[in-house]
């Protein structure tokens, strides 16, 4: 019999779900032993029944949720809670469940903060009122998915990569527990590594790092050690698929932004970078020439979520003064 699967999206930009798409051909094959019941991206299938006729949220019965988006706003709740009740494995998918992830960024911020800066700057008109009317009022921050629901599988990765959807699909088909890698994307990228690049301060990530287009990418001096906050060494493996491919990023030969988060659940991404880049020699002081987009996947995970891992950090005054 197919397994019943429902899927959501709650804070998300959609990009999860297109990484479901994006298991192409595996998703054929999968399909004759999966039945989705409800996913938005893939099915018509109305919370309030298909006529708006229903006055409570009906999702069907599954027994596997995958759930992608942090959960900002009362309507992302109600939906998570009601996948927990109707799904027997709820899987977080990517790290704006996982962690929070971008959207967690405004957590530094109040609502009227946000508010403020959106309807009441000097180019708005005096008096704009905040929109609310058909809109679900805004909780007082973004959580992840775990912060308000249990969470059974974790697949971390913005998006994660479609071979760790499919991966994670056919262990539980197979009635396994899919397991994350417990390794950093510096595991599984090619890059050539010589020790220490001599290099005491971080370079713009606009500036270009020294390759050659021509050649392939194992020819390429690592990112870290020309100088650039690659977070390569402090991010849990997956982006690089399951065929030996560079992890995408590197492979754009751009340094890695630290997006599928740290290598355990809990760990402290930027605490970690700090340890690295200093072990490289690099003076963490010169971080001041980043921007906060720049470093948003390291620099925000460890405090999106309201378990702040390592409150020592926020008195560190370089990040108070950029980041606070
Ligand atoms: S994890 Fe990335 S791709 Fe997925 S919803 Fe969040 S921002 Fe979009
Ligand atoms: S630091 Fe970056 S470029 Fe260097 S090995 Fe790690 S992922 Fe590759
Ligand atoms: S290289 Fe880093 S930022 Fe880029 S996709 Fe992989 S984990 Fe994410």
């Amino acid at each position: 019999m197919p397994v019943k699967i429902a899927g959501e999206w709650l804070n998300s930009c959609s990009g999860c779900e297109i990484a479901i798409l994006n298991l192409g051909e595996t998703l054929l094959d999968l399909l004759p032993q999966l039945e989705f019941v409800h996913i938005p991206v893939l099915m018509d299938h109305k919370h309030y029944g298909q006529l708006g006729d229903k006055t409570e949220i009906d999702i069907p019965k599954a027994v596997v949720g995958l759930v992608s988006g942090g959960i900002r706003n009362e309507e992302h709740l109600e939906v998570a809670h009601e996948m927990r009740k109707t799904c027997d494995i709820l899987i977080a998918l990517g790290t704006c469940a996982t962690h929070g992830g971008i959207p967690a960024l405004i957590n530094r911020f109040s609502n009227q903060e946000l508010f403020d800066q959106y309807y009441h700057t000097e180019s708005t008109d005096p008096g704009a009122a905040v929109p609310s009317n058909g809109l679900s009022p805004l909780l007082e921050r973004c959580y992840a998915l775990d912060e308000q629901i249990d969470v059974d599988i974790y697949l971390p990765g913005c998006p994660p990569h479609p071979d760790q959807i499919a991966t994670a699909i056919l262990a539980l088909l197979n009635g396994e527990t899919p397991e994350l890698p417990f390794r950093s994307v510096c595991d599984t990228c090619p890059t050539r590594r010589e020790g220490k690049g001599k290099v005491s301060a971080i370079k713009r990530f606009t500036s270009k790092p020294d390759f050659n287009p021509d050649e392939p990418i194992d020819q390429m001096r690592c990112l870290l050690e020309q100088g650039y906050l690659c977070t390569g060494p402090v991010t849990r493996a997956g982006c690089a698929g399951n065929n030996g491919e560079a992890p995408r990023c590197i492979s754009a030969r751009v340094p890695c932004r630290g997006c599928y988060g740290p290598v355990r659940q809990e760990g402290n991404q930027l605490l970690d970078m700090l340890n690295a880049l200093a072990s490289n020699g690099i003076d963490i002081n010169t971080m001041l020439w980043l921007t906060r987009a720049t470093v948003h996947f390291c620099i925000s995970l460890p405090f999106s979520r309201k378990k702040i891992t390592s409150p020592t950090l926020k008195n560190l005054p370089v990040f108070r003064r950029r980041y606070f």
